[in-house]
C-alpha cells in the first residue's frame, strides 16, 4: 500500500526519524494558517506548498513551490489545491491535487549550503536482507544517476536478523563525505530510518531528497513509504491511511471482494484460481493470439458471489473481447463453481462478450455438463488447450 509524503513523515517521526515538519491541509485558509503555525512553531520564515499525490517528480511538474511572504503562500497554495499535476510518474492524464503539504523551508540561507542525498530502504530477494541504497546524487532522477554513473550508488546489505550494525551506518555517513556534526547527525539518521522501515513493516522507503542543511542536520525532505499489504492487520493506524481515491477504481472494488485483480491493457479478461495458474492462464492467452486484460486470481474459495464480482469488474473493461475462466478444482468442487458462472451470468444479465469457461478437477464433467445444458452462451471446455483454441476462434 502507498501513503502519502505527509502521512509517512508523520510515521516517519514516530521512529524519531528527523523531518521536514509541515501541516496537511485541504483549503487556501488553512494553508495559511498552517504556515503561521509552522513559523510559530520552527522559525521558519519561508515555505514550500507541496502537492500530495501518490507520485513522485511533483517538483518537475509545478507540484512543489517555495513561498517567501503570506501572499505568495496564499497564491501558490491556490495554484496547486485542485490542479491536474502531471509528472514523469503519472502519466499523461497526471493526476488531481486534493491536498498540499505546507512544510518549512530547509534550505535556508540558500542552496549553494546544503547537500542533497538519495537514500532508500528494500528487500533484496537475491541475498534475503534488507539493502540501504545510497547516493550523494540526491534531488534527481536516481534512475539517470544508475545508468549514467552507478558508481556513485552505494548498497548497505542488513542482515534482518542482527538489524543494521553501527559500523554499517558509519559507513553510509562517511560514503557520504560527511564529517563532524552532519556525519554524527547521519549516523543517527540512518540508524533510525532502518527501524522505522522494519518498525513499520515497510516494504519500501525513498527518501529523496535527505537534505543536510547549513547548520549540518540531517533530515528527511520527501518521503515514499509503500507498506506491505500482508503486514497491515497489524498497523490499524497504517491502514487507515490508505487513499483509494489515489488507486484504480476496478481495483479498489475488486480488494472489497477480496479479490487479488490488477487491470492490464489487453482484450481478454481472465478468472483463475491460485496466482500461478493465473499466470500460466495469461501466457496461454498470449499463446492463443490475445493478450490479458487483466491478472485476476480469486482464491481458492471460489463462489458465487466471488465470481459474479469478478465478472462484474472484468466487463468494465470496454477493451474485453471475450472471458476466460481457468479453474482447477482441487479443494472447490468444479460443479459449484460451474453453478455459480450460470448463477452469476443470469443476475448480470446483459454479458455481451463471450465467455469461455475451463474447469479441471473434482467433478469436472458434472461441471461441463451443467454449464452446456445452461442454455448460456457459454463455452466450456476441460482441456487447457482446448480452452485457449476456443479464445483464439473468438478473437479471429
Ligand atoms: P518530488 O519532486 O515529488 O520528488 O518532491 P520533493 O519533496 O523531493 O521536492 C522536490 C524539490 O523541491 C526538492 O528536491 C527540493 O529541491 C525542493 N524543495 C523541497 N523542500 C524545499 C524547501 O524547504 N526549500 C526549498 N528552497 N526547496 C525545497
Ligand atoms: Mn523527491
Amino acid at each position: 500500500m502507498n501513503i502519502h509524503e505527509y502521512q509517512g513523515k508523520a510515521a516517519l517521526k514516530e521512529f524519531g526519524v528527523a523531518i521536514q515538519e509541515g501541516i496537511a491541509v485541504d483549503t487556501v485558509d488553512d494553508a495559511v494558517e498552517a504556515a503561521q503555525t509552522l513559523t510559530r512553531e520552527t522559525g521558519t520564515e519561508w515555505w514550500v506548498v507541496k502537492a500530495q499525490i501518490h507520485a513522485g517528480g511533483r517538483g518537475k511538474g509545478g507540484g512543489v513551490k517555495l513561498a517567501k511572504n503570506i501572499d505568495e503562500l496564499r497564491e501558490k497554495a491556490d495554484q496547486i489545491l485542485g490542479m491536474q499535476l502531471v509528472t514523469p510518474q503519472t502519466g499523461p492524464e497526471g493526476k488531481k491535487v486534493n491536498k498540499i503539504l505546507i512544510a518549512q523551508d530547509v534550505y535556508y540561507p540558500g542552496e549553494s549550503d546544503t547537500s542533497e542525498f538519495y537514500m532508500s530502504v528494500l528487500l533484496d530477494r537475491d541475498t534475503g536482507k534488507n539493502v540501504i541504497m545510497y547516493s550523494t546524487e540526491g534531488g534527481m532522477d536516481i534512475e539517470e544517476v544508475a545508468e549514467k554513473t552507478p558508481e556513485k550508488i552505494f548498497k548497505e546489505w542488513v542482515d534482518p536478523g542482527t538489524g543494521l550494525l553501527p559500523f554499517q551506518a558509519r559507513r553510509v555517513a562517511f560514503n557520504l563525505g560527511l564529517s563532524g556534526d552532519a556525519y554524527k547527525d547521519m549516523v543517527k539518521f540512518v540508524g533510525k530510518l532502518y527501524k522505522a522501515y522494519t518498525g513499520l513493516d515497510a516494504s519500501l522507503f525513498e527518501i529523496n531528497p535527505v537534505l543536510k542543511t547549513s547548520d549540518n542536520k540531517i533530515l528527511a525532505v520527501d518521503a515514499k513509504v509503500n507498506l506491505d499489504d500482508n503486514a497491515l492487520y497489524r498497523h490499524k493506524d497504517l491502514a487507515a491511511m490508505r487513499d483509494t481515491s489515489e488507486e484504480d477504481p476496478t481495483e479498489v472494488e475488486a480488494s472489497e471482494y477480496h479479490l487479488n485483480f490488477i487491470k492490464l491493457d489487453g482484450n481478454v479478461g481472465c478468472m483463475v484460481n491460485g496466482a500461478g495458474l493465473a499466470m500460466a492462464t495469461m501466457d496461454i492467452i498470449k499463446l492463443a493470439g490475445g493478450a490479458p486484460a487483466n491478472f485476476l486470481d480469486v482464491g481458492g474459495t471460489a463462489n458465487a458471489q466471488t465470481t459474479e464480482a469478478g465478472f462484474r469488474i472484468i466487463l468494465k473493461d470496454p477493451n474485453v473481447k471475450a472471458i476466460l475462466v481457468n479453474i482447477f478444482g482441487g479443494i472447490v468442487r468444479c460443479d459449484r463453481v460451474a453453478q455459480g458462472i450460470v448463477d452469476a451470468y443470469k443476475n448480470i444479465g446483459e454479458i455481451n462478450v463471450p465467455i469461455i469457461v475451463r474447469l479441471q478437477g473434482t467433478n469436472a464433467e458434472q461441471a461441463k455438463k451443467l454449464i452446456d445444458e445452461s442454455g448460456l452462451t457459454v463455452e466450456s471446455a476441460i482441456l487447457l488447450k482446448e480452452a485457449a483454441e476456443k479464445v483464439n476462434a473468438v478473437l479471429n
